[in-house]
C-alpha cells in the first residue's frame, strides 16, 4: 500500500469506529512538531506507559479536614451526656472561659460546695462566671455544665499530687451542690453541709464512667478536693475538706480513693495539718471517719 492509500484507510476506520482522533494513531501527514504535541498528555502513550510497568498505587493526598470548632466539641459532649441518660442544665454554661490547659487531662478533683445559703440559680451563676468548676451537679441530680472539659477551669487552687502542682491544669473539677444545713446539724466532718442526694450520686456515677472513657482517666485519679489541696502558709494538707467524710465512693462507681497513700505527704513534699489532726479527734474506733487517719496509717503501714 502506498504512503496516501495507507493513510487513507487509517482516516477510514478512525471515521468508522468512531474512535476520538486524539487517540487516534499517528497520521503520517501530522509535521513532527504537531505530533509531539499531539504525544503529551496523548492517551494512547497513558496506556502504553501502564502495561509497561506494574501498577503502582500512589498515596492519594490527605482529605483535609477542619479542626472541629470549639461550639462543635461542646455540642458533642453533651450529646455524649445525654446519650448516657444524664440531664443537662446548659444555661449557666461559660462559653467565653477558653483558657487552655497546660497539660493534659489526667486527673479529676470532687467537690462539694461549701458557699452559704445561695439559690440554685445564684450558685450556678456565679460558679460560671467565676469559671470555677466543669460541672455542677445540683441538688435534684441535673449536671450543669459550667466551663467545657478541654478548657482550663480554677477549681483546686494550691494544690499538689504526686509532685504535680497547680492540678487545676490537668484535671477536671465536679462540683456536687450541697449548699449549707441549719446551723445546728453537723455532718460527721463537723461541716453544716448536707448530705448528697440518691439523683447527685446516680449523676456523678455517669458523669465517671463518661470521664473515665472520653479521657481514659484510671478511676484511682478521681480524688477529693481535700486530698489534693495544700496551703503554702504552713506547707501542709488541710486547706479543704470536700468531698468529705461520708461521702460514698461506692455509689458515685469509684473505689474508696481516701485510702490511697498520700504520696506527697510520703515523700515530705507537704506536711499534715496540725489543725485538722486536732479539729478531727480520731480515735481507733472510729477510724474510718477519719481521711487523715487513713492516710497516716497507711503511710505508716508502707514505711514499716
Ligand atoms: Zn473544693
Amino acid at each position: 500500500m502506498d504512503r496516501f492509500g495507507r493513510a487513507l484507510s487509517i482516516a477510514t476506520l478512525v471515521t468508522a469506529l468512531g474512535i476520538p482522533s486524539s487517540i487516534a494513531p499517528d497520521s503520517p501527514f501530522d509535521s513532527p512538531s504537531k505530533r509531539s504535541a499531539r504525544y503529551e498528555g496523548d492517551a494512547m502513550q497513558d496506556v502504553a506507559y501502564v502495561s509497561l510497568f506494574p501498577a503502582v498505587s500512589l498515596p492519594s493526598p490527605a482529605p483535609v479536614v477542619p479542626a472541629p470548632s470549639f461550639d462543635e466539641l461542646v455540642r458533642k459532649e453533651w450529646s455524649a451526656l445525654r446519650a448516657r441518660g444524664l440531664r443537662l442544665d446548659t444555661r449557666y454554661f461559660n462559653r467565653k472561659a477558653q483558657e487552655p490547659r497546660s497539660r493534659p487531662i489526667d486527673m479529676v478533683v470532687l467537690h462539694t460546695t461549701e458557699s452559704g445559703v445561695m439559690t440554685v440559680d445564684n450558685l450556678l451563676s456565679f460558679l460560671g462566671a467565676a469559671e470555677l468548676c466543669h460541672y455542677c451537679i445540683t441538688r435534684d441530680g441535673a449536671i450543669a455544665p459550667i466551663v467545657y472539659s478541654g478548657m482550663l477551669a480554677t477549681h483546686a487552687g494550691e494544690s499538689v499530687w504526686s509532685g504535680v502542682s497547680e492540678v487545676d491544669h490537668n484535671s477536671i473539677g465536679i462540683e456536687i451542690q450541697a449548699q449549707v444545713m441549719p446551723r445546728k446539724q453537723k455532718d460527721s466532718n463537723g461541716r453544716y453541709v448536707l448530705p448528697i442526694t440518691d439523683p447527685q450520686y446516680a449523676a456523678l456515677k455517669m458523669l465517671v464512667a463518661y470521664l473515665e472513657e472520653r479521657y481514659g482517666i484510671p478511676l484511682q485519679r478521681f480524688l477529693g478536693h481535700d486530698q489534693v489541696a495544700y496551703s503554702s502558709l504552713t506547707n501542709s494538707r488541710g486547706r479543704k475538706y470536700d468531698p468529705g467524710l461520708d461521702f460514698s465512693w461506692e455509689k458515685a462507681g469509684l473505689p474508696d480513693n481516701y485510702v490511697i497513700p498520700d504520696p506527697d505527704v510520703l515523700s515530705g513534699r507537704v506536711g499534715v495539718s496540725p489543725y485538722s489532726v486536732r479539729k478531727r479527734q480520731v480515735t481507733e474506733g472510729q477510724h474510718e471517719a477519719s481521711i487523715l487517719y487513713k492516710v497516716l496509717r497507711s503511710a505508716t503501714k508502707s514505711v514499716r
